[in-house]
């Protein structure tokens, strides 16, 4: 018995290493780039067109700007400059609802436990138009606010996920653990990574730790100025730039959206 178990194991063993081989395809990225990445802001906030904006023109590079229309009222004519200037607006609802454990949305009692489907694509199609309306761009992109991508709560809880499936080309998600792998990623949960309080040295080696199977890396920030827990280092982006841009470290750097329509071309699912 144990020397027929020991052979099914062996056997096992090996299939799964054939299976986990076969699972492995490369994906090759434009300019022989081994890795694709994409840097993206939520929330619309302030320091993104007062400090960021000026940085990603000066290096003629494009992000993706997850927007909620209640920041963009307030400097409407600075959006404007950040389509003009090529850059992805994509939608991050009107009320950016999470979990009420945040207690201001608690107080208000406005949460993702408390709401419906119903409700909540109003709330994104809201946003949606206003986006059309006032910056004159369809956004194709979405990114769940908090990385909540739940209403309800227990047996009663309900993915929102089929949602922005229904409504956009992509949904990232925030604060993951990995990257995207280009054959087999969701493109309506894509995973990002965090560069909010984070050093130059820090990010190169989380960067390090995400390059295997040619995968996509998205990065995701709040505030652009000196670091803080959710503030972007203005200085850090800047060397990240350039050091993106270095042809010799093997990344192609595009918006969301590009680098999703350019994958879903392409990828060989398994
Ligand atoms: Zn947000």
């Amino acid at each position: 018995m144990y020397k027929t178990l020991l052979v099914f194991c062996t056997t096992f063993t090996v299939i799964s290493n054939v299976s986990a081989a076969q699972n492995y395809q490369g994906f090759d990225y434009p300019n022989k780039a081994t890795n694709a990445i994409s840097i993206t802001f939520d929330d619309a906030r302030h320091s993104q067109v007062d400090t960021g904006l000026a940085i990603l023109n000066k290096h003629h590079i494009k992000a993706t700007f997850y927007v909620s229309p209640f920041n963009i009222k307030e400097r409407l004519h600075d959006w404007k400059k950040v389509v003009t200037t090529g850059h992805e607006i994509a939608n991050h609802t009107s009320s950016h609802l999470c979990t009420g454990n945040f207690e201001w949305l608690r107080q208000q009692s406005l949460s993702l436990e408390q709401t419906s489907l119903k409700w909540l694509e109003k709330d994104i199609l809201d946003a949606q138009r206003y986006i059309i309306k006032h910056l004159g761009v369809t956004p194709r992109a979405f990114a769940y606010p908090c990385g909540n991508t739940f209403i309800g709560r227990g047996l009663e809880t309900q993915s929102y996920v089929p949602l922005i499936a229904k409504h956009f080309d992509t949904g990232r998600t925030w604060l993951d653990e990995t990257a995207n792998n280009p054959n087999f990623t969701d493109f309506a949960q894509l995973t990002s990574l965090r560069i909010d309080d984070m050093t130059f040295e820090e990010v190169i080696a989380m960067l390090k730790q995400h390059r295997e199977n040619n995968s996509w890396i998205i990065l995701a920030g709040h505030e652009i100025g000196e670091k803080g827990q959710y503030t972007t280092d203005a200085a850090m982006l800047e060397e990240l730039i350039q050091y993106i841009k270095d042809p010799r470290n093997g990344y192609w750097l595009g918006t969301v959206s590009d680098i999703a329509n350019y994958i879903k071309r392409r990828r060989k699912p398994f």
